[in-house]
């Protein structure tokens, strides 16, 4: 489902941010990509749903070759990936049900399916009864499941997670991660670059470890492998 072969990436101002990177990773499977700060791994997530062009090599993502997509087809690719950030990057004026019903994408769906999509997976991040909160009135973890409601609600094949723990405590991050995981257990493919130690050395999957833009470690059920 992701291809990645000999990928460079240099920003304009001259950082090389990815410096020969090639990787496989299968349709279903939990990634976790760790490493130091500055290491790359923001760039590496950032190529696979073309918020950033390799400068080199070829990035595959559901059949799409990213290096040469064109701008037009750029949305098709989106609707099938789901992100979600640290800072949760909710609408502060909507309510939770506007803000994941305004990621929809409507097509040809009657305001009754809508509704259903929506209270569907609000009630799979366990949100349901908090439909008409603003987000201001949401703790963090709850901003977090309202952030990962709004990047499932179009049933991605891949969810993009950078640090989504991050701004969290650790009770409302294995919170966090429980819906991860289960989001992984109907067949998504799960993305997540962390710095939790603590999280990667619990919940044992896939670990890609990036310093300065290569994969220097790739393991099946790794550790985290740096210390904090
Ligand atoms: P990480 O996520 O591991 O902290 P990043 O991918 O964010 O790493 O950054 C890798 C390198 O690329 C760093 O040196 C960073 O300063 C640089 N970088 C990241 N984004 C940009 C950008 N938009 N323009 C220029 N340099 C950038
Ligand atoms: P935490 O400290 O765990 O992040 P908070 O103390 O912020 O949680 O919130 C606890 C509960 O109170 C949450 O369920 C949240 O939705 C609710 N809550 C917090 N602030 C407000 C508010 N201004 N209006 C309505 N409900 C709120």
């Amino acid at each position: 489902m992701i291809e990645m072969k000999g990928v460079y990436k240099t920003y304009p101002n001259g950082v090389t941010a990815l410096n020969g990177v090639d990787v496989h990773i299968d349709q279903g499977e939990f990634v976790y990509i760790v490493g130091p700060s500055g290491a790359g791994k923001s760039t590496f997530t950032k190529l696979m749903f073309r918020e950033e062009k390799p400068s080199e090599g070829s990035v595959i993502v559901n059949d799409y070759n990213l290096a040469t997509i064109k701008e037009r087809k750029v949305p098709y690719l989106r609707r099938n990936i789901g992100v979600v950030y640290q800072d949760f990057r909710l609408l502060p004026r909507l309510t939770v049900y506007e803000n994941v019903a305004f990621a929809l994408e409507v097509i040809e769906e009657s305001p009754n399916q809508i509704r259903r999509r929506v209270m569907d997976v609000l009630d799979q991040v366990r949100l349901k009864n908090k439909a008409r909160f603003i987000p201001d009135e949401l703790s963090g973890g709850e901003q977090q499941r309202v952030s990962i409601a709004r990047a499932i609600v179009n049933h991605p094949k891949l969810l993009i997670a950078d640090e989504p723990t991050g701004n969290l405590d650790p009770d409302t991050s294995w919170e966090i991660m429980h819906i991860l995981e289960e989001i992984n257990g109907n067949g998504t493919t799960v993305l997540m670059a962390t710095h939790s130690q603590e999280i990667v050395n619990t919940i044992r999957r896939r670990v890609i470890a990036i310093e300065d833009g290569q994969i220097v470690r790739d393991e099946a059920r790794g550790e985290y492998g740096y210390e904090i």
